[in-house]
């Protein structure tokens, strides 16, 4: 096959770059994790499905991932710009928890979700986990390019050269940077360390050479990168908010740690591409997460949707787009899942009628037509992660009439180790996701559908429709005829 190499579009050039590992055969990988202070929305899942399937595109081009997926649990203020409390501390108190305790939860709850994504295992480190070598950090930037407020030791943007490149739009009057801290050099200077105000104690601090307090946000992210991946790693990603506050910041650090001057040469940022994934929008503030029932991944279970069909609705669009979040959209996703899933259970039956068994490699170089389809999922793929046109090959793949199910099936199992839908194993039975307030069990609507088919047989037209009446009556439609040989759905 003609390997097209890998092509990503890296912010801080603006420009589509060939991807080029640091270490030849590895693909050091840094995503910025979430504030474990709350339940995340799926808007924030977006940003971790997008780095996963980056992820899975580097193995699948052959490189060995190393991917870090922080966990904060100290640090970010209410505002990204050293301003408010402390999220971790302001939950905990709401709640009558400790910081500690609200952190596990909603790591937990954190993980959870990724899982339930299909998003692969990664590592997690803890902010906490990592205070001692932030100090460490602050210390050897301290005296060149750091001073020390009442308030803690902030880092000084004008001694680093292209600050805030990245963003391209940084003023003083810009977003966020609003010059709250009184005797701040620059409106844009960042804490490294928060002392606690004297007379106060916070559930979460540690001694330094600044006082009892904590470190600021950005500095946790400069410090695991480079404690796990090593400076320069290859790619770090996250939500394009952060192109403006959070990743100029870690740049700053980055560069003052290494002594490196300007970023003429992109390396001298810590790592080589920076990604960033657009938003997820919805019209109505459901996604804030100070809105009551904020949209989580649960609540889209909780309506009878399978949380991969969030995965499919996320790759349905670049990621570099705005992705505006609807019912009809996700309800439309879900029902290319379930055709793409009926597809491939047919398809496996066709192959086991042959008796031989699938090796999911590269069997589907065997098949002039599905070999073309791959090529194009491979091209399509390496330019920038092109996961639309992906999946209507997945599907034009799914809908060769005359395709070789061997072909066919071992194809599919490598367009899905990238798209990481399940589509091989995922079942009917798995889709069939009851929403929560269902008022009737899939046995119990099963054991109808039987009476009713015995119905039928007998020619008891007026029972089988009593029966459909009765399940229309608790939410059930019965799907004669479907054209994807889905017997019945539960309203939502
Ligand atoms: P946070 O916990 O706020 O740091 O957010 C975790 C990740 O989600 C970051 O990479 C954010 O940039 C990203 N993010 C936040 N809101 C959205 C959204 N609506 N759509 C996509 N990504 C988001
Ligand atoms: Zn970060």
């Amino acid at each position: 096959m003609t390997d097209a190499p890998l092509r990503l579009f890296n912010s801080l050039t603006r420009e589509i770059e060939t991807f080029t590992p640091v270490h030849p055969g590895e693909a050091r990988v840094y995503t910025c994790g979430p504030t474990v202070y709350n339940y995340q929305h799926i808007g924030n899942m977006r940003a971790y499905v997008f780095a996963d399937t980056l992820g899975r595109t580097l193995q699948y081009k052959g490189y060995k991932l190393t991917h870090v997926i922080n966990i904060t649990d100290v640090g970010h203020l209410t505002s990204d710009a050293d301003e408010g409390e402390d999220k971790m501390e302001k939950m905990a108190a709401s709640q009558g928890k400790s910081a500690w305790d609200i952190a596990r939860f909603y790591q937990e709850d954190f993980e959870r979700d990724l899982a339930r994504l299909n998003v692969q295992k990664k590592q997690h480190p803890r902010a906490t986990e990592y205070v001692e070598a932030m100090i460490a950090w602050g210390e050897r930037m301290a005296d060149k390019h750091c001073y020390e407020l009442d308030s803690g030791l902030y880092f000084d943007v004008a001694t680093v050269e292209d600050y805030g490149r990245l963003a391209r739009a940084v003023t003083d009057e810009g977003e966020g940077r609003i010059d709250t801290v009184e005797g701040k050099r620059n409106a844009a200077d960042f804490a490294i360390w928060r002392k606690t105000p004297p007379g106060e104690k916070r559930q979460m601090e540690w001694d330094s050479p600044w006082g009892k307090g904590a470190p600021g946000w950005h500095l946790e992210c400069s410090v695991m990168g480079e404690k796990l991946l090593g400076f320069p790693f290859d790619i770090h990603t996250g939500g394009i908010d952060h192109r403006e506050i959070h990743h100029p910041n870690e740049i700053a650090q980055n560069q003052a740690f290494c002594c490196t001057d300007g970023l003429h040469v992109a390396e001298n940022s810590g790592a080589r591409i920076w990604m960033h994934n657009n938003f997820l929008v919805e019209r109505s503030g459901k996604m804030s997460k100070s809105s009551g029932e904020f949209l989580r991944l649960q609540l889209l279970v909780d309506r009878g949707y399978h949380p991969l069909a969030y995965r499919l609705m996320c790759l349905q669009a670049h990621y570099r787009s705005e992705l505006e979040f609807s019912w009809e959209g996700l309800e439309a996703a879900f029902t290319r899942l379930k055709r793409m899933v009926m597809a491939v259970e047919k398809l496996k039956a066709r192959h086991a009628d042959r008796g031989e068994k699938v090796v999911y490699g590269d069997a589907w170089e065997r098949h002039p037509k599905s070999r073309e389809l791959l090529e194009a999922f491979n091209a399509a793929i390496a330019n920038d992660l092109n996961t639309s046109e992906a999946l209507v090959l997945a599907e034009q793949l799914l809908a060769l009439k005359k395709g070789d199910t061997h072909c066919v099936l071992s194809g599919l199992g490598s367009i899905d180790s990238v798209l990481g839908l399940g589509l091989i194993d995922l079942t009917r039975t798995d889709l069939r996701i009851r929403p929560k307030n269902a008022e009737i069990t899939e046995a119990e609507i099963e054991d109808a559908l039987a009476r009713r088919a015995a119905a039928r047989a007998e020619k008891d037209f007026a029972t089988s429709d009593a029966i459909r009446d009765e399940l229309a009556a608790k939410g059930v439609e019965v799907m004669d005829g479907d054209p994807l040989g889905w017997e019945w759905k539960l309203a939502r």
